[in-house]
């Protein structure tokens, strides 16, 4: 057990909350979920994870699997038919199904990312009425925020919601949506006030996937997490019913940022499951691969590589713990999930790079695990808020948390 870590102690409004020690130890909850996932991934997902980067079909079977094991819908309140697991305990089961395969993890994160505004916003019969399909069957769902000319601009988006008689009228194109071509329902984001400014101009809606105007793009071909689906959708004239707002009108934008308060924790375990699985790669590898007469683990310069690639693992995992302890202890975590997501997507980047390295020739083969690892590393710089992104959110934060004397 430790005590509160001096850099906290710099924090006021997080030592303030704080009445107990801080731990590392998982509850016998917390270990019987992470052995599940653990379990599931190397029965299920680990032998098929280069057979769906190859066919690049959507892993519907994983779905259902995983769907009917417990592992999907994870923080829905058990009210509503989930296990309504605390954040921390969603990370662990993130990072475990990312060790596998980060496509089907990111197809499974999704609708989680979907969930996240209903939960934060959703009335109770929306929460029932939405939530409650997803925990009855394994269903897909989409978050539809980043459109083609505004992805980090997200005020700059340029969909449209107007109010015709009770209803809201849609139009507009959303892209590189998640789930898209899945989906049972969207969470979708439009400017409902062109007059008012972003964060009070906006507004979430549930979108019933088969409302007539949808039309989904092609299957987009990404250079890594290639069994996951990711497409351009099309929005014109589709009416959604008032009882599918969420929140109130003009609140989408802030509804929209505070669900990465709940996926941004996750993103960055999946990150780190990839990492992990890098570093295990190329640490297994290197004691069986001899050059000069010895294992290459026995070369300081490789044995120094993968010393590396564990130092940076096990500082992400403590980074994503943090930023998903602080939600569960009901404090801001904005500026956690930030530096979770920066640093453990930059991790896995940098692990998958040196297990190739590790690997030499064999790395750049597709035969071989780390290739794959390298392709579907570079997402996690780049979705729900690129690292230039984190890094403006915690820039932010930093005068207000270190006034000038
Ligand atoms: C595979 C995949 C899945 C995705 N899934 C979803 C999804 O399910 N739902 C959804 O809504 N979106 C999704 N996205 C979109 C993703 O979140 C955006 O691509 C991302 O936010 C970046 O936006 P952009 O592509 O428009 O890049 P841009 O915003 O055009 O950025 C281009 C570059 O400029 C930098 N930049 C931009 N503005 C600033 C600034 N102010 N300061 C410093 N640097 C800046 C960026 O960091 C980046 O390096 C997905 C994207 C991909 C590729």
């Amino acid at each position: 057990m430790f005590r509160i870590a001096p850099t906290l102690t710099r924090l006021p409004r997080l030592t303030r909350a704080l009445s107990s020690e801080v731990s590392f130890a998982l509850s016998e909850e917390q270990h019987a979920i992470q052995d599940l996932a653990r379990k599931f991934t190397r029965e299920e997902i680990v032998p098929l994870a280069a057979e769906y980067d190859r066919s690049m079909a959507y892993p519907w079977p994983i779905i259902e699997k995983a769907h009917e094991t417990g592992l999907l819908n994870l923080h829905v309140p058990e009210k509503y038919g989930g296990p309504g697991l605390s954040l921390l305990s969603c990370a662990l089961v993130s990072e475990e199904i990312a060790y596998g395969c980060t496509g089907m993890q990111t197809a499974m994160e999704a609708i989680g990312l979907a969930e996240a505004p209903v939960i934060v916003a959703g009335n109770e019969e929306q929460i029932q009425k939405y939530l409650g399909r997803m925990t009855e069957a394994p269903l897909v769902a989409a978050y539809g925020v980043t459109e083609p000319d505004a992805g980090s601009d997200v005020a700059g988006i340029r969909t449209t919601a107007k109010k015709v008689g009770e209803n809201w009228v849609l139009n507009g194109t959303k892209m590189w949506i998640t789930n898209a071509g899945h989906a049972n329902w969207f969470f979708v984001l439009a400017k409902s006030d062109a007059s008012a400014k972003p964060s009070q101009g906006m507004t979430g809606f549930i979108v019933d996937a088969d409302t007539p105007g949808i039309h989904l793009g092609k299957k987009e071909i990404n250079m890594g997490q290639r069994c996951s689906d990711t497409r351009m959708v099309t929005f014109e004239e589709v009416v959604v019913p008032p009882q599918n707002v969420l929140g109130k009108e003009g609140e989408g934008f802030k509804i929209a940022m505070k669900a990465f308060d709940i996926t941004r924790p996750l993103v960055s375990s999946a990150a780190v499951g990839l990492a992990q699985r890098a570093l295990e790669e190329a640490v297994k590898y290197a004691q069986g691969r001899k050059t000069m007469g010895k294992p290459i683990i026995e070369h300081q310069a490789v044995a120094f590589i993968l010393a590396d690639m564990a130092i940076q693992t096990e500082a992400a995992r403590n980074l994503v713990w943090k930023s998903a302890w602080t939600k569960d202890a009901g404090l801001p975590n904005t500026f956690y999930a930030s530096i979770a997501k920066t640093f453990a997507s930059r991790t896995a980047v940098e692990n998958a790079n040196q297990a190739v390295q590790v690997f030499g020739g064999a790395g750049f083969n597709t035969e071989y695990p780390v290739e794959k690892l390298y392709r579907d590393s570079k997402i996690f710089e780049l979705y729900e808020g690129t690292s230039q992104i984190q890094r403006l959110v915690i820039s932010r934060s930093l005068a207000g948390l270190y006034p000038a004397e």
